[in-house]
């Protein structure tokens, strides 16, 4: 059984049935359910020397999260919000949290039309420990 999982989430109306079959994995093994959300920095193209543009939007999104999580009664202390690349933000967050699996969405934003998302597929290649793929419902 597992005793702390992970979700990832975008965001996004796809990604609902993933923090919704988490919850219920969570409670079902009776394990902490923590979740995160990674703000992309916007990329400053052309400009060298000019660094990524970061995200002003974080207290915002922090707050999207939190309203979000109140269905699925994840607390505060559970809820992370990053910046950077996902990939590599969802496996340090995992690591640190000590999550035994993480569980992402087959696709989000970046990958309605591929296999399985850009994002889940680097997850899935690097974690180290259990990663559940929730399908997308209208992926393609
Ligand atoms: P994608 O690679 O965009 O198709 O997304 C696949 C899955 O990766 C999503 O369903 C989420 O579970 C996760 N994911 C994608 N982008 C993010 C993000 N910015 N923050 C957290 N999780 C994400």
């Amino acid at each position: 059984m597992y005793k702390h999982i992970l979700v990832a989430t975008d965001l996004s109306s796809v990604t609902k049935t993933t923090v919704s079959k988490a919850f219920d994995l969570a409670k079902e093994c009776k394990a902490t359910l923590s979740i995160i959300h990674v703000i992309e920095p916007i990329p400053a193209y052309g400009y060298p020397g000019i660094t990524p543009i970061e995200s002003p939007h974080i207290d915002e999104i922090s707050k999207e999260l939190s309203a979000f999580c109140q269905e699925f009664k994840i607390a505060s202390e559970h809820q992370h919000v990053e910046v950077g690349p996902p990939k590599a933000k969802v496996l340090e967050v995992a690591k640190t949290i000590g999550a035994d699996l993480i569980v992402v969405g087959s696709h989000g934003r970046h990958g309605i039309f591929s296999f399985l998302g850009s994002t889940a597929n680097a997850i899935l290649h690097s974690a180290p420990c259990d990663v559940l793929t929730i399908r997308a419902e209208d992926a393609q």
